[in-house]
């Protein structure tokens, strides 16, 4: 029996696709295991002049392809989305690899990310328009069309998920696409687009280019053919994107950073809100934007929630993809660990005692022991996400407070609440700055939950009935009838 290790390999292709052809590079960059360091394969350095043909690829298959039958794009995302089910076990073995999350949490992943190809089969389905009588005496009719090609960079956190929340709306509304994968993990994109070939997607539709992100975005954004760029990364990322295409005009979409707030009141189950503080904030080792940033717990109870929290923190499994029982991995790179290192310093000095965890993991490499904190000023992770297994817990004394201290934040992504108050969720939820609110639950990504954020985390929305109006045109005709 081939082991899940040897079926990620299998998938695993050395190349970019531009116009359905595998594309090479005499320059390379190196893809490591973050939990090894081992290099596991090579992706071609590419640069301008393979975007720009990348581009064009996608502009001339585009008229074709928008111009399709709906249904038929439904049926090839169908297809597409039936070779992924079938892949699920390399596709998350690759996964694994290249980003370090344990293969069954990958395994999730890759059910996940399907969920929106299979979604967006039926959204393609649903292109409604609309008839208006017109004050002119005329009939109106609105017509949702795509876009045109579109550029999409996706970040290594969710290689699978994030492309296919892109790609699921793109090609439904009938859209091509250049997609630029993060440097650290472009195998799972190549794979996936490989299946999509198989699933008998046009050539020219999905495009995808890798090396220097700079140059690569550079001339994705610059160009009037490209209409629409879709970005999930870093807000300084994001914003420098979208001043890039201000000259063009492009419709935008900006998935970016969150510092999401956890709130936790007296009246709520402390061991259920503990263990969902565990299930969002773990997943990916702390490497999410909808993960808690900062846990506020009302002050009477928040030493108990905290010695809860700390106790389930601490029988968390750290270790490698393949081994078992592991639930935390390894950060995705070392920078990475300076982040986390520094914010634990910075609690540690303003006086949070640390419950358990505390610094770098006895294994070395990329891997930080899960850490809870106690106390504190909290002013950092407001600003700041810590992208890694830290959970800072700070006692509130009242509702206003925790809600202004919730809000100062530049970031409005996620946010959770524990209460078993309905009212008290209901007018917190309302009030919240957040693109999402998750209460009395720490998971809230599914393909049928609108996802985006409010403030400095973005704009725009995947998922649910609401993503593919990302990649639509609304369309008028008028007809004068007699
Ligand atoms: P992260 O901190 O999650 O790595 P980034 O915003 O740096 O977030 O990266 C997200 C994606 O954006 C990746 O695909 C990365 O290669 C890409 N990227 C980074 N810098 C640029 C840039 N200047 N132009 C275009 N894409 C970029």
């Amino acid at each position: 029996m081939t082991s899940p290790r040897d079926a990620g390999l299998k998938l695993l292709r050395e190349h970019a696709l531009i116009a359905g052809n595998p594309v090479t590079g005499a320059s390379r960059i190196a893809v490591d295991d973050p939990a090894t360091g081992d290099v596991i394969g090579h992706v071609p350095d590419l640069g301008a002049a393979e975007t720009e043909r990348a581009i064009t690829a996608a502009a001339d298959a585009f008229p074709d392809w928008s111009r399709s039958d709906p249904h038929a794009r439904a049926q090839i995302l169908r297809d597409w989305a039936a070779l992924v089910d079938e892949n699920t076990d390399g596709l998350a073995a690759l996964m694994a690899l290249e980003n370090g999350k344990p293969f069954a949490e990958a395994k999730g992943e890759v059910a996940y990310a399907n969920g929106f190809l299979k979604w967006f089969a039926g959204e393609a389905e649903r292109l409604l328009g609309e008839t208006q009588d017109s004050p002119l005496g005329h009939l109106i009719l609105t017509f949702r069309q795509a876009v045109g090609p579109c550029a999409l960079i996706t970040p290594w956190n969710f290689p699978a998920a994030m492309l296919t929340r892109k790609l699921g709306p793109a090609f439904a509304a009938g859209c091509t696409a250049v997609v630029k994968p993060a440097s650290q993990t472009p195998f799972t994109a190549i794979a996936l687009a490989e299946l999509a070939d198989r699933a008998g997607l046009p050539k020219g539709v999905l495009n995808v280019v890798t090396g220097d992100a700079a140059t690569i975005g550079g001339v994705l954004t610059a160009s009037p053919l490209i209409r629409k760029l879709s970005f999930t990364g870093s807000t300084p990322v994001g914003r420098k994107l979208a001043e890039q295409c201000a000259p063009t005009l492009k419709r935008v979409s900006m998935e970016l950073g969150g510092a999401a707030p956890l709130i936790v009141f007296t009246d709520a189950d402390l061991e259920h809100a503990a263990e969902e503080t565990v299930k969002g904030k773990f997943r990916n080792a702390g490497q999410t934007c909808v993960c808690p940033n900062r846990v506020y717990v009302e002050a009477l109870v928040a030493a108990e929630y905290a010695r809860v929290l700390a106790e389930k923190v601490a029988a968390l499994t750290v270790g490698g993809a393949f081994e078992d029982g592991v639930k935390v991995g390894p950060l995705i790179e070392d920078k990475a660990l300076d982040k986390v290192e520094a914010h634990l310093a910075a609690l540690k000095k303003d006086g949070a005692k640390v419950l358990t965890g505390g610094g770098r993991h006895e294994r070395g490499g990329r891997f930080f022991q899960p850490t809870v904190t106690l106390g504190g000023d909290d002013a950092l992770f407001r600003e700041e996400e810590t992208f890694g297994p830290l959970v800072p817990v700070f006692p509130f004394e009242s509702e206003d407070e925790v809600v202004a201290k919730a809000n100062d934040s530049p970031f409005g992504l996620a946010s959770y609440l524990f209460t078993r108050d309905l009212d008290r969720a209901m007018r917190i939820g309302r009030r919240i700055e957040a693109g999402m609110c998750g209460v009395n639950t720490g998971l809230i990504s599914t393909p049928v939950a609108p996802f985006g954020g409010v403030k400095q985390s973005g704009y725009g929305r995947e998922g649910s009935v609401h993503g593919i109006d990302e990649y639509v045109d609304v369309k008028a005709v008028t007809l004068a009838l007699k």
